[in-house]
């Protein structure tokens, strides 16, 4: 499943630029022009990373990145800052606001990419083999083995697949399409409402220990696997 890259840039052939060399990586890239735009588009689709450019019109891309801190939804978005700027105390301030890395203009793309791979190596391991933990929720996927507190679970495919997705991207809402996407496949017809019924039996599985409650309804938006309760 390709990640999916917001690029917010007000200037048009830059932001153009970043987004072929995206796609040509092999990301999916999403484009807004200020923070409004740029707030829409979190809402409507998460992405696994922004790029945010400093300059933008209105409001600037170090309040915004302060701004996607401060809020639940985005807090552990990863964030690039781009910038003009190079003196040291700008990049600091840039890192302080919340950004994860920076970038300074000019860049080449090639260097972008490898900024990119490497924060969400850092941000997103869903590097398969990995076993996760949440809240005594124990997943292996070397064995294909959940447990909860010490007990074994038996859990379907796509429970299973469904359970790992979220272990590996918690605190963040995900939308039925996302979900689709990354657990289904993006080639697979399936209707959204199969994300219901698959998270219903998840949660069935879950319930005995109580862990049902680390997958959240999002009213509107989708889910979130959170241990904020
Ligand atoms: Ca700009």
């Amino acid at each position: 499943m390709p990640a999916r890259i917001l690029v917010v840039e007000d200037e048009q052939a830059i932001r153009e630029m970043v987004c072929v060399a995206l796609r040509q990586a092999g990301f999916d890239c999403l484009e807004a022009a200020d923070a409004p735009q740029a707030q829409a588009r979190i809402l409507a689709t998460m992405p696994d990373l922004v790029l945010l450019d400093w300059m933008l019109p209105g409001i600037s891309g170090v309040d915004y990145a302060r701004r996607l801190r401060q809020e639940k939804l985005t807090r552990h978005l990863p964030i690039i800052m781009l910038t003009a700027r190079t003196q040291e105390e700008d990049k600091l301030k840039g890192l302080e606001t919340g950004a994860d890395d920076y970038v300074t203009k000019p860049f080449s793309t090639r260097e972008l990419m490898a900024r990119i791979r490497s924060l969400l190596r850092r941000s997103a391991p869903q590097t398969v083999d990995n076993a996760v933990e949440i809240s005594g929720l124990h997943l292996d996927p070397a064995t294909h083995r959940v447990q909860a507190n010490g007990a074994s679970l038996v859990l379907g495919p796509m429970e299973f697949r469904l359970l790992h997705f979220f272990m590996t991207h918690p605190e963040r809402v995900h939308s039925r399409e996302r979900i689709l996407d990354s657990v289904w496949g993006g080639n697979v017809y399936v209707e959204e409402r199969t994300v219901d019924v698959h998270i219903r039996r998840l949660r069935k599985v879950l319930e005995a220990s109580g862990h049902d409650a680390l997958i959240q309804t999002v009213r509107g938006s989708g889910y979130r696997m959170s241990v904020q309760g």
